[in-house]
């Protein structure tokens, strides 16, 4: 790929057409700026030259304080639920848009910062972020991408020299994210809030242009860009659902219309199989359990509808019909799409109807939660037993009758290993291994990291010397917990 420019021309799309939803703002200056992580393959994507941006000025544009004379770098306006009570004023809080670049291929790409300094969002937070939960962020996000699912991307870290205090005192850094936009259920909340029908107006069509152009031309463009993003959440979270990610805090400021996964705070990924997983340490109620993601993004979504209700139609009783209509659609295309997923994951592709293999995932499932087995271990090892070798995968359970039982239809139905060693990664970034790495990165220890994200950067493709990362955790006793990071 042709290195297009070195620096980049940022436009300011989000600022000029939506300013209502922007406050002109500036990152804080970093006392002892140092370049600890950059995604070279993303910077050539981006049409960056990645020695530049190693160099003063690239490190400069990462942390937001050596930009283009014309950029104009925002704090972005948003509202929000937060475990199902509303903020109406949340927005960019440690975050800034420094704005919107063409991509290699002519695609428009958000490029943000996060703990970049306070912003009149800040809400008496520090607007800062330590650097572990910016590693974790790079590293989760980076995972994602390379499974093939939706996400906002990390660009960079640069450790800032700036101590953050939190329980202890941490090094603080800036991340630098990518994002096709950073629109969210909780911009339109915030706009639809303020009453202001112009601007919801103004932020629909922007969010049409940038995400699904095919809504333009329909007959009622805010109720099909509803049908866009019910159908794009939808695939999303039934992605997430079949590589045992847990967002952690889905909140509808952390729901983005694009469709991408954004806001990697207290997520991780699936340790032994249990449907009511939570990792995070303020998730009390077990709102965002693994099992009930998908619940937590058709409620969401609702939440959405209710802001495009007044451009849907005029007439509020038939606003409200459409809009619950579309919202119907999640749930059949939630289930469709995870259904077709975990064909794939089984070897399945055509055979046993929809039911049977349903039926079949359900009891898999139950036999892994009983025998507390992992995730995605028990799927590699069900790719290994569809090539003939059925011991690595009998050997994770106690059940052995049990898993014999299931086994024998399985393996009559005639399972793709192809297919399954392309569909179940052997690498995800593990629990216990994303900690031993973080914590060495904020020692300065920076081989733990790399090796992890050579790991997870080609999750499918088992390599020599990257054997401790395809196996499961040690047992923790399932006391694994994750923290935001704020
Ligand atoms: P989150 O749930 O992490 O996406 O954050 C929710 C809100 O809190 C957003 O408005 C953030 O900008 C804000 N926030 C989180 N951490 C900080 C911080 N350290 N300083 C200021 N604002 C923050
Ligand atoms: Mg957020």
């Amino acid at each position: 790929m042709a290195v297009t420019s070195v620096k980049p021309v940022l436009q300011g799309r989000f600022a000029r057409e939506l300013g209502e939803l922007a406050i002109a703002w500036r990152a804080q200056t970093p006392p002892d700026p140092e370049l600890v992580v950059l995604n070279e393959p993303l910077a050539l994507e981006l049409g960056l030259d990645p020695a530049w941006l190693r160099g003063p000025g690239g490190v400069g544009l990462l942390t937001g304080t050596v930009l283009p004379a014309d950029a104009t770098p925002v704090a972005q306006a948003y509202a929000g639920h937060q475990f199902g009570g509303y903020s109406p004023r949340l927005g960019d809080g440690r975050a800034l848009l420094l704005g919107e670049l063409l991509d290699a291929d002519g695609r428009t790409r958000d490029l943000h910062l996060k703990g970049s300094g306070p912003t009149p969002f800040s809400r008496g937070g520090d607007g800062l972020a330590a650097l572990g939960p910016m590693l974790r962020e790079y590293v989760i996000s980076e995972a994602m991408h390379a499974l093939g699912i939706p996400t906002t991307r990390s660009l960079a870290v640069v450790a800032t020299g700036r101590p953050v205090q939190r329980d202890d005192l941490l090094p603080g850094a800036v991340l630098a994210r990518v994002a096709s936009s950073h629109l969210r259920v909780g911009s339109f909340q915030y706009a639809a809030s303020s009453g202001d029908l112009d601007l919801l107006r103004r932020l629909v069509d922007h969010a049409i242009e940038r995400h699904h152009p095919a809504a333009a031309d329909a007959d009622r463009p805010a109720l099909a860009l509803l049908d866009a993003v019910v159908g794009a959440q939808a695939s999303l979270v039934a992605q997430w659902m079949l590589v045992g990610f847990i967002h952690g805090v889905m909140n509808t400021d952390n729901m983005t219309i694009s469709g991408e996964t954004i806001d990697y705070g207290p997520c991780a990924f699936l340790d032994a199989y249990d449907p009511a997983t939570v990792f995070s340490s303020i998730d009390h109620a077990g709102r965002y359990a693994f099992a009930n993601q998908p619940m937590a993004a058709e409620w969401n979504l609702a939440r959405f509808a209710e802001t495009l209700l007044p451009l849907v139609d005029d007439e509020p009783t038939i606003a409200i019909e459409l809009a619950t209509a579309s919202l119907g659609a999640f749930r059949p295309q939630h289930a469709a799409a995870r259904s077709a997923g975990m064909r794939a994951k089984l070897g399945l592709p055509a055979g046993p109807d929809d039911a049977t293999v349903d039926g079949m995932v359900d009891d898999l499932l139950e036999l892994m939660r009983l025998g507390r087995v992992d995730h995605t271990t028990a799927f590699r090892a069900l790719g290994t037993a569809a090539r003939g070798d059925v011991e690595p995968f009998r050997g994770l359970f106690l059940d052995l009758a049990g898993v014999d039982r299931w086994l024998a239809p399985w393996r009559a139905a005639a399972p793709d290993p192809d297919l399954m060693a392309r569909t179940n990664p052997v690498y995800i970034p593990r629990n216990h291994l994303v900690e031993e790495a973080l914590a060495a990165a904020t020692e300065g220890h920076l081989g733990p990291l790399d090796v992890l994200l050579e790991a997870i950067s080609s999750p499918y493709d088992e390599r020599p010397g990257l054997e401790r990362h395809t196996l499961p955790a040690p047992d923790d006793g399932g006391t694994y917990q994750t923290f935001c990071g704020t």
